[in-house]
């Protein structure tokens, strides 16, 4: 009998609603769920594609496996042994090195509930605060500059704002292939109303910029002084609404200045966009009835991440463009569950609730609420510090759970020697084949989509059910139910009393408690729980006990600062960490591709998606191959300051001259063993921790 079974697509962070339909412990098909109030049956060429993906055979981790010796091969275990093995390498290095020698590296990818469980292990019980995860490198930038100007990590648009926008604003963003489903809602907004005007900010002309009104082909890394020149204009321009800024912001007067360094004329200089379009991008926004602002890793994989974000939100906050219909600044998620992980505080800097662990006053309402006597004091490790602790000898023993730093980390040659350099490298992994499950010494099989139930947070703050179809195959477990089962061997090791921490019936108990933890925080959603989810369908946070979920925040002016004014900040504009040079003379960046994602663990196992782009190819402007001598398909060594690929080339005009472009999915057979993030720059925003995937400088020579 087929089963039809409602949860969300497990890619991006549109959360698009999916019917699974099922059959015995098969997958038959999967279609767009039109009851789902974010994505209303429609689906992207990844998700349509979800049912290919769904494998129970050898592209799966199907056993827990352990590796007696470095070089060896990994060998089958009884997946209790397994449990039992991690609790007491866990163990021991807690009586020897004590619990900041731990590490834990996670994923946006796993559910809240996940999360959660994973954050009450390290906290509660090891006692580090060393747990971040690929979020790190996704959407940590985004969080800090939200808190900085708006003062609390929460996107204060909807969807529904794309369909009520006068001018977009698209920075840093190939919405086109990154969230697709958006973008087709966009299209058809734009359709109904072609007076909408669409502002691109990107340094190639993708598919999304070619949509555009104007595309602002910008140099890297220099969107603060964009933003900057547009405030400057709006200022001059007597565009900004001077009464809104005086009723519900602070430190204007300290940015006035910063911006008045930055004429049209200065930041055609610094941006490589003719003024002219800089100020017709500013008087589109400043005149608008109704600005909305999309963006993501553009702004956010950079070492200024916290300042663009700041830069851009500013421009709402000058021209009261914030709490109203198509109105606001809206940072799209990357990862299916990266807002639910940071709402678990399931992140070095963050805990439960939207809190602070540097705050003593957040940890101990934490470790009130968890039934423990104290959190963790000392600082937890981002994940770029934390690889790098790892590799020095402080971290000896890191749990890497669904997600593939071998591959996905920037300066890949230095993470991978922290990989070898770990005493214990545990991998809870679903998809056989991934780089980091090569320096696993232990591997726990992990349940994947669509064998686990929890919910996820998609990018409009709305919280959604996701419900398992299947069983998993051979010996997998959830997320949770594995750090639980290691949780509790090893509390019976080392604090039997804490046992009781981690005995959950099911993955409600778990969302129960955690759902208890938001009370009285900006998000909260105390009210909630699976039977509400359940009876009224996917709902926004915070959500009110009589039902009411908020689909705009700030609608009343008031922030979620201490005075509940929003703030400006003297964000200054500050280049790209690395310049180009002789030696290094282009500017590469990189990015996403349609019908892949991340390293394509799920994406690879389809066909059809495969078929789409079989290959990775470095693209260059046609005016630099020519001075190269550099002939279309043909192949190229790509060299920065950490490493080299070898890969074809492809003369492509959509990038400028002097840059060159490389999709980050693939690795592996295709580039040696290598991929793209041989040669990023690990360098990080200051604040957000967050590394500058997006540029590094690179040579490229015939190979
Ligand atoms: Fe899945 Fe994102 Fe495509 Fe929606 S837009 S179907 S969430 S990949």
């Amino acid at each position: 009998m087929v089963r039809s079974v409602a949860s969300v697509c497990c890619y991006c962070g549109t959360g698009c609603g999916v019917l699974v339909e099922a059959g015995g412990d098969r997958v038959l098909a999967v279609r767009g769920d039109p009851d789902h109030p974010s994505s209303r049956g429609a689906l992207c060429s990844k998700g349509r594609a979800l049912a290919d993906t769904v494998r129970r055979d050898e592209a799966r981790v199907l056993r827990a496996q352990w590796r007696p010796k470095r070089g060896r091969q990994l060998q089958p275990l009884q997946l209790p042994d397994a449990l039992d093995m991690a609790a007491d390498r866990l163990a021991d290095t807690l009586a020897r090195h004590g619990p900041d020698a731990i590490g834990f590296y996670l994923s946006g990818q796993l559910l809240t509930e996940d999360y959660a469980a994973f954050n009450k292990l390290a906290r509660a019980l090891v006692g580090t605060n060393h747990i971040d995860t690929n979020s790190r490198l996704c959407m940590s930038s985004a969080v800090t500059g939200y808190k900085q100007t708006l003062g609390a990590d929460a996107p204060p648009a909807c969807y529904e704002d794309l369909d009520l926008a006068d001018t977009v604003l698209i920075a840093g963003s190939n919405m086109a292939y990154a969230h697709p489903v958006l973008f087709r809602r966009l299209e058809a907004a734009r359709a109904l109303r072609p007076e909408m005007k669409v502002v691109v900010v990107d340094p190639r002309r993708t598919d999304t910029a070619a949509m555009a009104d104007l595309h602002l082909a910008i140099a890297p890394g220099t969107d603060v002084a964009l933003f900057h020149a547009m405030l400057n204009v709006m200022v001059w321009d007597g565009l900004v609404d001077a009464d809104y800024m005086e009723r519900h912001t602070t430190g204007f007067a300290g940015l006035k200045a910063r911006i008045h360094e930055f004429t049209p004329r200065a930041a055609q200089d610094v941006c490589g966009v003719p003024a002219q379009d800089i100020i017709q991008a500013a008087r589109w926004f400043g005149q608008s009835r109704a600005a909305l602002s999309l963006y993501t890793m553009g702004l956010n994989q950079s070492s200024s991440g916290t300042a663009k974000n700041a830069a851009l939100i500013h421009l709402h906050l000058a021209t009261g463009q914030i709490g109203r219909p198509g109105a606001g600044p809206f940072s799209l998620t990357g990862q299916p569950n990266a807002m639910g992980g940071r709402e678990a505080g399931g992140m070095a800097t963050l805990l439960p609730g939207h809190r602070d662990p540097s705050d003593p006053a957040h940890r101990a309402e934490v470790a009130a609420l968890w039934g423990v006597d104290a959190l963790p004091v000392e600082p937890g490790l981002p994940a770029v510090a934390m690889f790098d602790a790892v590799l020095e000898g402080r971290i000896k023993v890191l749990w890497i759970a669904a997600t593939n730093p071998a591959q996905s980390m920037p300066d890949q040659a230095r993470v991978r020697a922290a990989l070898e350099k770990a005493e214990f490298v545990i991998v809870q992994e679903a998809f056989a084949g991934t780089e980091t499950l090569a320096y696993a010494d232990l591997v726990l099989p992990a349940a994947t989509w669509p064998e686990k139930d929890g919910t996820v947070t998609n990018s409009e703050r709305r919280i959604s059910r996701v419900r398992a179809a299947v069983p998993p195959p051979g010996d997998a477990l959830p997320d949770w139910r594995l750090a639980c089962e290691v949780a509790r061997r090893l509390a019976a090791r080392v604090a039997p009393e804490k046992a009781a921490l981690f005995s959950y019936v099911g993955e409600s108990e778990i969302f129960a408690e955690h759902a208890r933890m938001t009370a009285g925080r900006d998000l909260d959603y105390s009210a909630l729980d699976y039977a509400v989810l359940e009876a009224m369908g996917p709902r926004q946070w915070p959500y009110r006990p009589n039902g009411d979920s908020v689909a705009r925040l700030y609608a009343d002016g008031r922030f979620a600062t201490q005075d509940g004014r929003a703030r400006f900040v003297d964000v200054p504009y500050v280049p790209v960490a690395e310049p180009v040079s002789a030696q290094y003379p282009l500017r590469l960046t990189t990015g996403r591709l349609r019908d892949h994602w991340h390293t394509m663990a799920r994406t690879g196992l389809s066909l059809g998606l495969t078929r789409h782009v079989e290959e990775p190819w470095l693209s260059l402007n046609p005016s630099d191959m020519t001075r190269m001598g550099l002939a279309s398909g043909t192949l190229a060594r790509i060299r920065s300051r950490r490493g080299g690929v070898v890969l074809p080339v492809r003369d492509d005009a959509s990038v400028r001259p002097g840059h060159a472009f490389l999709p980050m999915h693939w690795g592996g057979a295709f580039m040696a063993g290598q991929g793209v993030n041989a040669l990023t720059n690990p360098v990080c925003d200051p604040q957000s921790h967050q590394p500058e995937l997006k540029h590094a400088a690179v040579a490229v020579a015939a190979a």
